[in-house]
């Protein structure tokens, strides 16, 4: 299983707009944060998390020219808004693209861009604008697709709710202040998590790091990578201070998963 973080900046993106402080202004590459969003490869499948207002340079930096599925963790702007941008996929491969949300979730996507679901192609092969194809899950159980099982595990972000996946080794928690004990024991053990972490002091919607630092004591993966970073976390400061087996992620890093 193949994992790239296409983003792992905190809604604003990093560099901040007209924001002059050391992080912004940083010539670090691992700096430069676009918004959260990662794609997996795994049996056959690839499959893009989240569409946020970056999408486009996502794709393009990665080279992401087709897909087999979107999955999405919550309706925030920050992991929704660049879902147009999903036209061009739909161009690529021709059909209706599979996007799977929570039942409450999809209903807020649906809500906010209703004609991706209203059918999009032209009549003569093309789509001016995208067509996904709507696949609910009720969080009770594992769903699948193709042939990768997704877990679906909901924590708390402020006064809202987002969704997490353990997808076999790995898992994504992305948007999260609240993990609860049943949550952290069903990744236990996993090879590899990326894990929210906005920034050194606490904050109402988002986990600061030493609260990950202590759900990552409890899981205990191989591998930890912090994801969600505000233009508070430079990427070197970050990268020394933490121990082994934990580091800040960047744009552009690709992780291999023991399946
Ligand atoms: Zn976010
Ligand atoms: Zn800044
Ligand atoms: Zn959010």
């Amino acid at each position: 299983m193949k994992i790239t973080v296409l983003g792992c900046g905190t809604s604003a993106g990093v560099p901040v707009i007209g924001c002059r402080c050391a992080v912004c202004r940083s010539a670090d590459p691992k700096n430069k944060r676009l918004r959260c969003s990662i794609l997996l490869e795994a049996r056959g499948q690839k499959i893009l998390f989240d569409t946020g207002p970056d999408l486009r340079e996502q794709c393009l930096r990665a080279e992401i020219d087709q897909l087999d599925a979107v999955v999405f963790t919550h309706a925030h702007a920050d992991h929704l808004h660049g879902l147009d941008d999903l036209r061009s996929i739909n161009n690529i491969v021709g059909r209706r693209l599979p996007a799977y949300a929570h039942q409450d979730v999809l209903a807020r996507i649906k809500e906010r861009f209703p004609y991706a679901f209203a059918g999009g192609q032209d009549g003569i092969g093309g789509f001016w604008r995208p067509d996904l194809e709507p696949h609910s899950f009720d969080g009770s159980r594992p769903f699948t697709i193709g042939a990768v099982e997704f877990l679906p595990l909901r924590h708390g972000h402020g006064r809202s709710h987002v969704w997490g996946f353990r997808i076999g080794n790995f898992a994504y928690s992305t948007d999260a202040d609240d993990l609860d004990p049943p949550y952290l024991e069903a990744l236990r053990g996993i090879d590899v998590w990326i894990v929210d972490a906005l920034r050194d002091d606490p904050h109402p919607s988002h986990s600061h790091l030493v609260k990950t630092l202590g759900w990552i004591d409890h899981v205990r993966p191989r591998l930890a990578y912090l994801t969600h970073m505000n233009h508070e976390v430079d990427y070197r400061a970050w990268k020394e201070k933490l121990p082994p087996g934990i580091e800040p992620a960047y744009d552009g890093l690709v992780i291999e998963v023991e399946e």
